[in-house]
């Protein structure tokens, strides 16, 4: 029997309503079983994270506080449903434990990683306990299967550990078993609660579609699949029926916001079909990522990307890659993520994005030394398996840049996309020129 994951996230397992559109997708592709992963409920991990956050300043009323309405949000929701009698017995224990989550880290006047991590976890076992319910499955605990490392926050996990685990979990969901269970989770070694970072349960999915030996994982989420832009900028961005997880990862990485950058390994060493489709419209389109790339015309762009908030770091020649490579590493090492590195004779360029106010204040300290930093720059990416194949198809399009102040080429390991530079402020304008001149004539 074929053996398909489900997620959900956040918005699709927000309220009442959105959880009984959830439960119809489950029955249509669900009819023999198989597993669903979902997120907690819109908001709670914010939610969490604060009362987290008053309870460490020794605020526990605001923390008990925040956890009342969290409770309150939560009971509105599975009364909604006519479920809240059902999940009280798995709820209360759940809610007493955040209850006393936070009075430790009061009383402690500080919350440690993995304290937040066992905090967070009530969000997802909560919404998971309600979506089992709600889908008429039966809830299983992924921390039995998900093994990670113990970097709470950031886990990774501990590939052949759990796919020994999954084992059982293989024969029950291919006999026909309809379970439900958490994203974002996962267990040390020793066996206490981990997260995989922000918006981790999409690979939370693609593990288990990975140690399953799934053929198909189904994002569900809230747009007609992966689109060839952003909408907000390009209202005729169109949904790509297919496209190579080449494509996705080079989307995701340069700013797309469909699918989390980690989520997408699994695929490439699995081969399973990884879909994206929308919860609210179950039959519109939907996004099929596939190992192996669909056909495409030499020199074929399907989408542009961007990403705002770019700084630009320039280095005299003189100064050599010492500096450049060492601002590199601490921007990093404080939350930077990297665009681009470029050095030439004329000097060294490094384009970064600071994500963190630890490196915001690096960037402080390295432009306070006398380092050059220009902020309001913005990376954008064309995108397509057509670029493989017809490599000088990137100067053609980047004809349609005109007069544009462009900062820098950016040619990555990727042989799927062009990548540069221009000033943020440009984006409205050139956004959509792109799409029109690149995209939208295949
Ligand atoms: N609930 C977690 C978060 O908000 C994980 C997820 O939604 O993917 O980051
Ligand atoms: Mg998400």
């Amino acid at each position: 029997m074929t053996l398909k994951v489900l997620k959900f996230g956040g918005s699709s397992v927000g309220n009442a309503d959105a959880l009984r559109r959830a439960a119809a997708i489950v029955q249509t592709e669900l009819p023999a079983g198989g597993l669903v992963v979902v997120s907690a409920l819109r908001g709670t991990t914010d939610r969490i994270l604060e009362a987290c956050a008053a309870a460490s300043r020794e605020d526990l009323s605001t923390a008990q506080a925040v956890l009342a309405a969290i409770k309150q949000r939560h009971e509105e929701v599975a009364t909604d449903l006519g479920h809240l009698d059902a999940v009280e017995a798995a709820w209360t224990p759940l809610f007493e434990r955040l209850d006393q989550l936070l009075t430790g880290m009061a009383m402690l006047g500080e919350g440690t990683a993995r304290g937040r991590d066992a905090a967070l976890a009530i969000g997802e076992t909560l919404s998971a306990n309600l979506a089992a319910h709600c889908f008429q499955a039966s809830f299983q605990d992924v921390r039995d299967v998900m093994k990670t490392d113990a970097r709470f926050g950031k886990a990774r996990p501990l590939l052949p550990a759990l796919r020994a685990a999954a084992a059982p979990w293989r024969e029950a969901l291919k006999a026909g078993a309809l379970w439900v269970t958490q994203g974002f989770l996962g267990a040390s070694p020793e066996g206490a609660t981990t997260t995989l970072g922000r918006g981790g349960s999409d690979t939370s999915a693609t593990l288990l579609g990975e140690a399953l030996d799934a053929e198909e994982v189904q994002i569900w989420t809230d747009v007609d699949g992966v689109l060839s832009a952003d909408p907000s900028l390009v209202p005729e961005a169109r949904p790509i029926p297919q496209m190579s997880l080449s494509e996705a990862e080079a989307l995701s990485a340069f700013g797309a916001k469909v699918l989390h950058a980690d989520s997408l390994a699994p695929g490439g060493r699995s081969g399973f079909r990884l879909v994206v489709a929308n919860t609210l419209r179950p039959g519109a389109s939907r996004t099929e990522i596939l190992p192996h790339p669909p056909e495409r015309p030499a020199g074929a762009v399907t989408s542009v990307a961007y990403k705002e908030g770019i700084h630009l770091l320039r280095f005299p020649a003189s100064a050599g890659l010492e500096p450049p490579l060492e601002a590199a590493h601490s921007l990093e090492e404080a939350g930077a993520l990297r665009f681009g590195l470029i050095s030439s004779p004329a000097g060294t360029l490094l384009a970064v994005r600071p994500e963190t106010h630890a490196s915001l204040g690096v960037l402080g300290t390295l432009a306070a030394s006398g380092v050059l930093c220009e902020a309001g720059w913005a990376v954008v990416a064309l995108v397509g398996e057509g670029l493989r194949t017809d490599p000088v198809a990137a100067l053609r399009h980047l004809v349609a840049l005109g007069h544009e102040p462009v900062g820098g080429l950016l040619t990555g390991s990727s042989t799927v996309s062009i990548a540069f530079l221009v000033p943020e402020s440009r984006l409205v304008d050139l956004i959509p020129r792109l799409h029109a001149h690149c995209v939208l004539p295949g």
